[in-house]
């Protein structure tokens, strides 16, 4: 058995705290999630950085979003070779199983997943072009975003264009899903591109007349 040891003291008040209050004024809510299983209408691909709070930005209750998270909010391309693929995983389920209406990619400014990925293509992050850098490997699939973004001179706003760029290479992924584009096609399923200024609040979307980030 791997060394586990009992939950941190923070954390177990922290859910009695939510057990009290939450859990309590909720009961009979809670209970028919677990009755009725889950019917999310939206799926949300995020970053796992701890600034990111998608629940908490639209308002989210439990039931409401199927949300997974991951480096820089990467989707990769289609690729069935018999390997693990969480992301491509979650993605199908969603779309497949739970037949949800929209998908989301939110990506967010200070992504360091994006600077990291900006670092290695720059050569500035040898540790992360290892064969070994789980990291490095998975921001490979973003190095499109250096490329297309590398005429920027001001380096901050490189990266943003980069975390938008990184939204939009999601999406070209997800296209790639065979079962994502059949739903698109039959337009049961709509795809969206997001963008958080943590430090603003505000949400951007990508519109694909004017081919930018607009403010939502
Ligand atoms: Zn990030």
């Amino acid at each position: 058995m791997p060394p586990i040891t009992p939950l941190p003291q923070y954390l177990a008040q922290r859910y009695h705290g939510w057990r009290a209050m939450s859990y309590a004024e909720n009961k009979a809510w809670y209970r028919r999630l677990a009755e009725e299983g889950q019917r999310p209408r939206a799926m949300v691909i995020s970053c796992c950085d701890s600034r990111i709070h998608v629940t908490s930005i639209f308002g989210a209750d439990e039931g409401e979003f199927f949300i997974h998270r991951n480096i820089a909010n990467v989707v990769p391309p289609y690729a069935p070779d018999g390997d693990h693929h969480g992301t491509s995983a979650a993605v199908e389920y969603a779309v497949t199983v739970l037949r949800v209406a929209n998908l989301v990619v939110l990506g967010h400014s200070q992504c360091g997943g994006v600077k990291g990925c900006h670092d290695m293509c720059a050569g500035n992050a040898p540790h992360l072009e290892e064969k070994t850098s789980f990291v490095g490997r998975w921001l490979d699939i973003l190095r499109p975003t250096y490329e297309r973004n590398a005429d920027i001179a001001d380096e901050a706003e490189r990266l943003r264009a980069m975390e938008k760029e990184a939204v939009l290479v999601s999406l070209e992924n997800l296209m790639t899903f065979p079962f994502v584009r059949e739903a698109v096609e039959a337009e049961t399923l709509t795809l969206h591109g997001l963008w958080n200024d943590i430090g603003a609040g505000i949400i951007e979307s990508y519109d694909p007349e004017k081919n930018s980030f607009q403010p939502v």
